[in-house]
């Protein structure tokens, strides 16, 4: 016997002639989020429903054609028909002498044309197969009736013959559909702003890297240079660092990128980050708040739908109920070492996206497939490394800033991870050798006067030696956390990257993810934390070797990088202003694009 076909229902029809994009993402991905709208119109739904009651058995149910007789309501009334694959839940039947229709309810205004108050397309379609399930289920039915509520308007419905071959196509299409591939946006539309999986779909983006010249996935092969015969490794004598060929600029981004891409997400997250950072701190739960005590006392409270996640750094505890209420509100808890070792997190269930993380498999497993990305990620952060010398240090030291143009060129002729990395690392050791410049302070003495070498001039971790890279190592433990949540709002596995294999404990998508913003959003923090003075020596601890922050130095860290997360930029690709966090998800999701090629190229987010 073939398999049964899964049941659609009047109300994925719907959107399926809505838009069959935001039908494929409800329906095939299982992704739903509710904006203004839905929210609204789910509660007046449930002041429909509230009082179910069932419709009497089709025999006894039919009109009598008795005019004496009295309507009878039936409310929230479940109907399903295997031969149609169909099922739905009717807010409203009436029955009455002569009549037997639904009633739907709509939040909106009626469709105003031609031909006067019309129902909208994709009310008809919900409402015609209300009426055919009638139908199916034994009830003599032709027509219904939807209510708007925002005009307060009853608008009738009659379903004829060419309305149900309408309808019948439009449910062979939708099954279709959810075979894949997933539908196109639609094309500015005016339905998209106020649609809830603006964020998700991002329409215009995906329409403006798809369109004109996007770029050849192999581009890098096709390119008519020559690497230079010398190697690449960083000569120990910066004088020769001249001698290296320049390879010419790479445009990543295609031509029409940004042209006519609208704004649809809002530029900031209106939830925020909240960083828990001192021993014997307690959270609990309070009604609609998460709580925060000392010594069995409330000292600060939090409004649930104000938090966009929970950091705590060392030994804070929580209480069981709000580890729930936050894995149910999708809140995520994330854990650090005091030293801001980024241990893990918690989270509810809510990894959807299976497809997304089918092609981020694949892509992984297939060298070369892992290779084109890998080198954009790396280009990214050698682009933004330059960009940062060149704007924030005091005298721009030319022959790295060349040899950093090279080695983001040639990253995008690498022919394996293993000459990738070599790059990438050859590139971080020039950029954190010119590091200090960049510094107001005397890195050799140290700030306000301390004696202590307070940068060894190249990075260095577990543990950090020095104040400078101290700070490093915290601000890119929190961007980590940062692209780890991105990874997962976009349906990613953050363990399986292409740049960073995979290692136990090691989020190597989200270090993936992560490279093209550390030195424009970590590095840059460190940088206004030392440059403004917002540091003091008390504020680093000294252990042996190794250096690390005082809770207060931490707390400094932490409100300087989440106003970093949330200063705005323009979107060097799409030409609007988000914010860095908001950047950050958006290039997640277009990576997730790309990898289901939805897009031509992931392109890095690389500013000037
Ligand atoms: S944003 Fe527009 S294209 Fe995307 S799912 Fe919503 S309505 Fe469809």
């Amino acid at each position: 016997m073939p398999p049964l076909e899964p049941l659609l229902t009047a109300r994925q029809l719907n959107e399926f002639v809505y838009c069959p994009r935001l039908f494929y993402y409800e329906t095939v991905e299982g992704l739903f989020t509710h904006n203004a709208d839905t929210v609204e119109g789910q509660s007046a739904h449930k002041r429909v429903n509230a009082s179910e009651s069932g419709l009497p058995a089709a025999s006894a149910s039919n009109p009598t054609g008795d005019p004496t007789e009295e309507i009878i309501h039936a409310r929230s009334v479940s109907l399903f028909s295997e031969s149609m694959g169909l099922t739905a839940k009717l807010d409203l039947v009436e029955v009455g002498s002569t009549t037997l229709r639904p009633v739907e309810y709509k939040k909106g205004a009626p469709q105003e044309g031609e031909n006067g108050i019309t129902l909208w397309p994709s009310d008809k379609i919900q409402l015609g197969l209300q009426i055919l399930l009638l139908r199916e289920n034994g009830f003599t039915c032709d027509e219904g009736v939807l209510y708007y509520r925002a005009t307060r308007q009853r608008v009738p419905f009659v379903l004829d013959a060419s309305t149900e071959g309408w309808i019948r196509e439009q449910v062979q299409e939708a099954r279709k559909t959810t075979q894949g591939p997933i539908p196109a946006p639609l094309d500015h539309s005016r339905k998209c702003p106020r649609c809830s999986l603006v964020g998700i779909c991002l329409p215009d983006e995906t329409q403006s890297l798809c369109e004109g010249e996007a770029l050849d996935r192999r581009f890098a092969h096709q390119l008519d240079f020559d690497l230079p015969a010398e190697p690449l490794a960083p000569p120990a004598d910066r004088i020769n660092w001249g001698p290296f060929a320049e390879l010419p600029e790479i445009r990543i981004v295609p031509p029409k990128a940004g042209s006519d891409v609208r704004r649809l997400i809002a530029p900031n997250p209106e939830t925020k980050a909240l960083y828990l950072n001192t021993p014997g701190h307690y959270v609990g739960k309070k009604g609609g708040e998460v709580t925060v005590s000392e010594e069995g006392k409330v000292i600060q409270s939090f409004r649930l739908h104000e938090l966009h996640h929970v950091a705590l750094f060392g030994p804070v505890q929580l209480s069981t109920a709000v580890v729930q209420t936050l894995c149910e509100k999708d809140i995520p808890i994330t854990y650090f070492s005091m030293g801001g070792w980024f241990y893990g997190m918690t989270r509810g269930h809510s990894l959807k996206n299976v497809f997304t993380r089918i092609e981020q498999f694949r892509h992984a497993a297939d060298r070369d497939l892992a290779l084109l990305p890998a080198r954009l990620f790396a280009y990214g952060k050698i682009r933004n490394q330059r960009t940062m010398l060149m704007r924030n240090h005091i005298q721009p030291p030319e022959a790295a800033i060349r040899l950093l143009k090279h080695l983001a060129a040639a990253s995008l002729c690498a022919t394996s991870t293993g000459e990738l990395l070599g790059i990438e690392g050859n590139a971080a050791w020039v950029y954190f050798t010119e590091f200090a410049g960049m510094l107001k302070c005397n890195p050799d003495a140290g700030p306000n006067g301390t004696s202590w070498p307070f940068f060894s001039g190249e990075r260095n971790r577990r543990p950090p030696r020095d104040p400078v890279n101290a700070l490093l190592s915290l601000t890119y433990s929190l961007l980590a956390k940062d692209c780890t949540l991105a990874c997962y709002a976009a349906g990613f596995d953050p363990y399986i990257g292409f740049l960073h294999q995979p290692r136990f404990g090691r989020p190597a998508l989200a270090l993936d993810l992560m490279e093209e913003f550390r030195p424009i959003i970590a590095d840059s923090v460190v940088i206004t934390l030392l440059n403004n003075d917002m540091l003091k020596p008390s504020d680093f601890l000294h252990a042996g070797e190794s250096v690390s922050l005082s809770p207060a130095g931490r707390k400094s860290v932490f409100l300087t990088y989440e106003k970093r997360m949330n200063d705005l930029l323009t979107h060097p690709v799409f030409g609007y202003k988000v914010c860095y966090r908001r950047a950050i998800e958006l290039q997640a999701r277009m990576l997730g694009k790309y990898l289901t090629e939805e897009i031509e190229q992931y392109v890095p987010l690389t500013t000037r």
